[in-house]
């Protein structure tokens, strides 16, 4: 099985370097999706260090808490960002079960001292806090994702609990000073592959960084700027360079994210 994944990657990665294509609404909101968990996920730990936030368990943890909240945006629930939420949070527990199965030794093969969870504990996360937001909407994700009664009976109690201290962040560390803004500068790099040219493409056209650096400057402020630059890297990652407050999405994650969506078709958790 995972041989036969890995032969499909490499003929993805063939089919990248000599054709032009154009990404399906399936592979865009995929990989859309995972961008957008990704960024927020590294603003969390940007604004938990910058704001010196109490943190009580891994950080890691605590940063994949705070960016499915942000994905969700219980403050702005509606219809449409009720099926966004499920679009996208079904993407990046997608992403993460997918790269479970893939086996690949760099990620799941982590040492258990590391203070990441593990892929797979990362998706019944992500699975269990979506369904937990609205089980009215959401009445299948449990059956979808396979979390036992015993998990997703819990699920509703750990998604209010999750934004309990959201909301508490945003009490005592959110923006007083509606006219104080970070300046977070967006910096688009010239992408090395055809893929990575296309979902940069559809990332622009989009807005989604702009959108989502508008939402956290609503509701936060930070004393210093950040630059986030979409650039290659030679490594598939976010990175936050502290010294030269730069968060650096590489290019490669576009690559990567574009296969696993082929990878997973268009399983939705609904
Ligand atoms: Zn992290």
């Amino acid at each position: 099985m995972n041989k036969i994944i890995l032969i499909i990657l490499f003929v993805y990665s063939l089919i990248s370097a000599v054709s032009v294509l154009a990404l399906t609404r399936d592979e865009e909101i995929f990989i859309h999706g995972n961008i957008e968990f990704i960024v927020f996920h590294e603003l969390a730990h940007i604004l938990i260090n910058d704001l010196e936030i109490p943190v009580f368990g891994p950080e890691e943890l605590a940063a994949d808490y705070l960016a499915t909240i942000a994905v969700i945006n219980p403050l702005d629930i509606n219809v449409a960002n009720a099926e966004r939420a499920r679009q996208y949070l079904s993407a990046v527990a997608k992403g993460f079960s997918t790269t479970w199965e893939l086996n690949e030794p760099q990620i799941n093969q982590l040492p258990f001292w590391d203070n990441h969870g593990l892929t797979m504990q990362r998706y019944y996360n992500i699975g269990c806090l979506l369904y937990g937001s609205n089980p009215d909407i959401f009445p299948r994700i449990p059956g979808l994702i396979g979390i036992p009664e015993k998990r997703s009976s819990q699920c509703v109690q750990e998604f209010a609990k999750a934004q309990k201290s959201a909301m508490w962040l945003l009490d005592n560390y959110g923006k007083k000073d509606s006219h104080n803004e970070t300046s977070i500068q967006i910096n688009y790099g010239l992408p090395e592959t055809e893929i990575s040219r296309q979902v940069q493409l559809s990332i622009r056209d989009s807005s989604l960084i702009e959108n989502i650096v508008s939402r956290f400057n609503s509701r936060f402020s930070l004393e210093a700027k950040i630059d986030i630059k979409l650039m290659g890297c030679q490594a598939r990652q976010a990175v936050w360079n502290s010294a030269s407050r730069e968060l650096v999405i590489c290019h490669e994650l576009f690559d990567y994210f574009y296969s696993l969506a082929r990878i997973s078709g268009s399983h939705n958790l609904n």
